[in-house]
């Protein structure tokens, strides 16, 4: 039998997630907690059923397809509503306006690498590729695995996004298949680590220590948060250390933006940043000047796909 994972999007023409232009697919489920997150509705390894409560009339289809009864209309989803969810999909199905959508499907590697594979011309015309994103793609490594030797098998460059919170036994597992990393380094304190993302960043150090022994193309991502990580004397350590790696030479600063904001208020919960604005470009070439100061060289800019729990993954 095929191994089949939970994918929850595939984004086509990508042009900031590995060379040429690309297509990324996203994998659900995310050991990080991170307070910027981009995509909330990742970080739940199961399908899950998000609200926009501006499209919602409140006919009240939603309660009546509903086993449980327990949708509210015109409300963002309880904390209740979301805990005893089956995660069946007929509220959905059932919602005449579209308020009500199921993010995260099950799939085989034929039926994304189909997808992948419509876009191949691209590929060719641009030195492009596939991308496997998240969430956290590690957390469905075996999948992973199968997704990246098909892709191989069909001629493409593989990269792979990692926020690195993972059991190195899964990394050491997937980087022989993977032609690129984008490796996501948040903080470099670790209390600080933990306070903003959930999690200890031990594991994200050691992991990329040891990536960057083992495979020689590995692109640092720093998400710049203002208030957050953008303090210059941390931006220094995690400069030092990055610089210190043989794998890694090129580090991508991604500007924060807010656009996780109506995600959380879909998936029923508050945005923790909200009084947060995106850092100026004199803020980011004040961030970008550690880096270049020993040696790396820094790209300033992306979508910021990086994503990035409370526990790292088993
Ligand atoms: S997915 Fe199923 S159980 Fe969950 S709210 Fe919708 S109908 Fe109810
Ligand atoms: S079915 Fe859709 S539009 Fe109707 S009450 Fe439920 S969420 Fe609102």
């Amino acid at each position: 039998m095929q191994p089949t994972g939970i994918v929850f999007d595939v984004q086509r023409f990508s042009l900031h997630d590995g060379p040429g232009l690309r297509t990324t697919v996203f994998l659900k489920g995310c050991p990080a907690r991170c307070l910027w997150c981009h995509n909330p509705e990742s970080q739940d390894p199961r399908p899950e059923v998000l609200v926009s409560a501006q499209r919602c009339v409140g006919c009240g289809a939603c309660v009546a397809a509903c086993p449980l009864g327990t949708p509210e209309p015109g409300r963002p989803r309880s904390a209740g509503e979301r805990a005893v969810c089956l995660r069946c999909g007929a509220c959905v199905d059932a919602c005449p306006t579209g308020a009500r959508r199921l993010v995260g499907r099950p799939a085989t590697v034929t039926e994304v690498m189909a997808d992948v594979l419509a876009d191949r011309i691209f590929f060719e015309e641009s030195a492009g590729g596939v991308t496997f994103s998240g969430g956290e793609p590690l957390m469905q490594s075996e999948f992973l695995v199968a997704l990246l030797r098909a892709a191989r098998d069909a001629g493409l460059h593989t990269a792979v996004e990692t926020c690195g919170a993972v059991a190195w036994r899964r990394l050491r597992a997937v980087a022989p298949h993977a032609d690129l990393f984008l490796y996501d380094l948040k903080v470099f304190d670790e209390e600080r680590h933990r306070a903003v993302t959930g999690l200890s960043g031990r594991q994200v150090l050691d992991n990329l220590r040891a990536l960057a022994r083992i495979h020689d193309d590995v692109r640092v991502r720093i998400p710049v948060v203002p208030g957050v990580n953008d303090d210059l004397d941390g931006l220094r350590h995690s400069a030092r250390f990055v610089a210190a790696l043989r794998g890694v030479r090129h580090v991508d600063l991604l500007p924060y933006h807010a656009t996780g904001a109506t995600k959380f208020a879909a998936t029923g919960r508050d945005y923790p940043l909200i009084d947060v604005a995106p850092p100026s470009a004199e803020r980011m070439e004040a961030c970008a000047a550690p880096f270049r100061a020993v040696g790396l060289e820094v790209h300033i800019g992306g979508d910021g796909h990086e994503c990035t729990d409370r526990t790292a993954a088993e």
